[in-house]
């Protein structure tokens, strides 16, 4: 279980985070909604320590960060237990498919070079790339390299994977393949945190559903409630918007 208590978050005088709570069960795909600004993005940054909280505490199973406190050897433990699949994808350039999944398997874990290989080799044939072992970032496509970067999230075999607009930077036609592997992974009970803008996608694959605006969780529930029955007036203005 992921549970983390009144996190906020600033930059500068801008207060982008302002006491988030909220619970993730293990296995559970939680898809993170709200307009441009509201902090999403922020907040998983804030859940891997890419941006450091100013307050509040993450716990993840039995282990728990007090965010004033804490110290590298946290940081790592909170980087080992979550893996994030970027927006821009940030795979390595000068690196293969192949080099790019193994990096975190031999510098993150330590795992030995030919296990590292052969686990990397399964987990891109799973996300469909077992043709392009050898390739180079720039060979190619957006949804590719992005499947590249969810096969590298999966080898480190976190306790959450954190998704931040998986599939803003891709062209339309190549949302698709992105979406079903990230569907495909979420059948298998991995717990997931998803920053979308992809509605529908958010509707049929979240188990639980997030609205944020200006900085605060303002409603959650299950997909069918909060998409059909959404009970505060800025959740309502907000889905009204972008159907
Ligand atoms: P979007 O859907 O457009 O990606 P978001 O909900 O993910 O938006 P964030 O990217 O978390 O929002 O940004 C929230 C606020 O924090 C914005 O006002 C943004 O300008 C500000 N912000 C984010 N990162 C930084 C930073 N590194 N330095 C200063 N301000 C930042």
């Amino acid at each position: 279980m992921i549970h983390l208590s009144n996190i906020t978050k600033s930059f500068g005088r801008n207060q982008v985070l302002k006491g988030i709570n909220l619970t993730v069960n293990k296995g559970e795909v939680v898809a993170i909604l709200g307009p441009s600004g509201s902090g999403k993005t922020t907040l998983l940054r804030c859940l891997n320590y890419l941006e450091k909280p100013n307050d509040g505490a993450i716990m993840i199973d039995n282990f728990n960060v007090d965010c004033k406190k804490a110290t590298k050897k946290d940081i790592h433990q909170l980087r080992l237990k979550t893996a994030m699949v970027f927006q821009q994808y940030n795979l390595f350039r000068h690196k293969t498919a192949l080099e790019n999944v193994m990096e975190g398997l031999l510098i993150v874990k330590k795992v030995p070079k030919e296990e590292a290989r052969r686990i990397s080799v399964e987990l891109l044939q799973k996300v469909g790339l077992g043709e392009k072992l050898d390739a180079y970032p720039s060979q190619l496509s957006g949804g590719q390299q992005q499947r590249v970067g969810i096969a590298r999230a999966l080898a480190l075999n976190p306790e959450v994977i954190l998704f931040d607009e998986p599939t803003s930077a891709l062209d339309p036609e190549l949302v698709g393949e992105v979406l079903a592997v990230i569907r495909k992974i979420a059948k298998e009970g991995i717990t997931m945190i998803i920053v979308t803008h992809e509605m529908t996608f958010a509707q049929d694959v979240a188990s639980h559903v997030v609205f944020m605006d200006e900085g605060a969780i303002v409603e959650e529930g299950k997909p069918n409630e909060l998409f059909n029955r959404p009970k505060e007036e800025r959740t309502k203005q907000f889905l009204s918007r972008i159907r």
